[in-house]
């Protein structure tokens, strides 16, 4: 995607909840970690996972032998801490797919433990994963869970208190920064470059948009992986002249919602000082509050456009708190996207079943009440006789029960799309999931990179499509209409 005028394939699109003006957007700000600089997920996950695990191991814990499964978890799944799942709910809150630890369970243990529930992301009882980072975890919590089970982990410990050990675990291996070094060694390994990437934000900051960096990573970090997306693309500038606005180690959330002082970056290396008034063009600060930028700036709410990766700490609270236009960056969306295209000719076929399947049910539910009413000598004459009726309901169930055995395999596969253990990120059974309705309400616009935005233009009106609800006639599937009298 290096020229402006040729449309991108879908998956490299700019999709849109929210009607988003991007001419009345008058600043921009990005967050670095998995949204400006995309990694290779496997490997830094991995890496993360293994320094983790590693540091358990100090504790005396048996987790030499445990490896880090890059598919066993899926951002958007949610961590029930009550019972030590893994769950893939819809977007009402039903889970529809669950593990304790690595086990699947099975239909019967899904409605013991889920029948009456509905998640709640409010209760601590779960834990949603909002980024990339959360893989690591998940996967090491749950292949915890099984030692747990299997009493090889200190006794005492509930699914709840493991998971805190994990948190601070890897919370300290994050900021303890040996992984940080290991990746500044060796950004070749870890980063994915975007070549497109340069291109957007010159694109957005001669249009006059104010540019703003606002990561949780702290200064030195940044700073080279800043470097290392960036420098090889920009002639005689450095990526700081590219920003209106650096903030690093923000804390996000608390960014948004509280009002820390703000810290000015005096040397390279990272010397402090506290600042004292206002903020000061081309100065890197770290902490603060979206406040103060605010009042920097002389700009606010719906004005600013703020793009990152992290469900929670990037849009959720921005959309809500400050009122900020947010941009939800899912690197997964380019393989959901192909696998849906992929996927569709069959999808037809599917849907054509479907619906053949929804008739035949339909009719068999007419010939079973025609049976009743007759029986019990009520309601409209039934043109049929009893014999008949029943001839004609076990030829229906009969060609259902075929039909069923075409579609099963079909109906599984689609299951199964992106991720064989937990499928599409966006979709759960034939529903949204849970991701997908979270993406919905805080996010509006969302895109696989910040570089999609290079097609869209600083000066693009975004449109969200019309939407449909199951009465729209042009909506697709739901019985079709009979008469409610059976055919004489
Ligand atoms: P951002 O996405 O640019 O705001 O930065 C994310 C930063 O937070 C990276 O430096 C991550 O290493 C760090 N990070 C991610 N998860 C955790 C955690 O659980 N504890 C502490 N830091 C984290
Ligand atoms: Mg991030």
């Amino acid at each position: 995607m290096t020229t402006h005028a040729s449309k991108p394939p879908r998956s490299r699109g700019v999709f849109c909840n929210r009607t988003l003006n991007m001419r009345s957007i008058k600043a921009i700000g990005y967050d670095m970690d998995y949204t400006l600089v995309d990694y290779h997920v496997e490997r830094w996950e991995r890496r993360a996972y293994e320094r983790a695990r590693d540091k358990l191991g100090e504790l005396g814990w048996p987790v030499a032998g445990l490896q880090f499964d890059h598919d066993a978890v899926i951002r958007g799944l949610v961590i029930d801490l009550d019972l030590g799942n893994l769950v893939k709910a819809n977007r009402f809150g039903f889970v529809k797919k669950a593990f304790h630890g690595t086990r699947e369970l099975d239909y019967e243990e899904m409605r013991t433990s889920y029948t009456r529930t509905m998640i709640d992301l409010a209760l601590p009882r779960w834990v949603f994963l909002n980024t990339l980072f959360s893989l690591s975890e998940a996967c090491l919590y749950m292949q915890l869970v099984d030692l747990l089970d299997s009493r090889k982990l200190p006794p005492g410990m509930g699914y709840r208190d493991l998971y805190e050990q994990v948190r601070v675990t890897m919370d300290a291996m994050h900021v303890e920064g040996e992984l940080k070094a290991e990746i500044i060694a060796k950004p070749d390994y870890f980063v994915k470059l975007d070549p497109d990437l340069p291109l957007t934000l010159l694109d957005q900051k001669h249009a006059g948009k104010k540019l703003m960096l606002i990561t949780n990573s702290e200064w030195s970090y940044t700073c080279a992986m800043m470097d290392y997306a960036l420098a090889p693309y920009l002639e005689k500038m450095r990526w700081r002249e590219l920003f209106d606005v650096v903030v690093v180690a923000a804390r996000k959330p608390e960014f948004f919602t509280t009002r820390s002082p703000f810290f000015e970056v005096v040397t390279d290396e990272g010397l402090l000082r506290p600042v004292i008034g206002a903020l000061k063009p081309g100065v890197a600060y770290l902490g603060g509050s979206a406040a103060q930028v605010e009042r920097h700036l002389g700009i606010s709410g719906d004005e600013i456009l703020y793009v990152g990766d992290h469900m929670f700490g990037d849009v959720h609270v921005t959309n809500r708190v400050l009122r900020w236009r947010t941009g939800l960056i899912l690197r997964e969306l380019e393989d959901e996207v192909e696998s849906i295209i992929r996927f569709q000719e069959t999808e037809r076929r599917l849907a054509v079943q479907m619906i053949e399947k929804e008739e035949l049910e339909t009719e068999l539910a007419h010939a079973r009440v025609a049976l009743q009413r007759s029986r019990n000598h009520y309601g409209p004459k039934v043109g049929e006789s009893e014999r008949v009726l029943h001839e004609r309901i076990a030829e229906l169930r009969h060609r259902i029960t075929e039909l069923d055995h075409a579609i099963a395999p079909i109906a599984k596969s689609a299951t199964e799309l992106a991720n064989a253990r937990w499928g599409l990120l966006t979709r759960a059974g034939n529903d949204k999931s849970h991701l997908a309705r979270q993406v919905e309400r805080y996010a509006d616009i969302y895109m696989s990179r910040v570089s999609n935005l290079l097609w869209a233009t600083p000066f693009l009106y975004l449109r969200s499509p019309r939407g449909s609800l199951p009465h729209d006639p042009s909506t697709p599937a739901g019985p079709p209409l009979v008469a409610a009298v059976p055919r004489e």
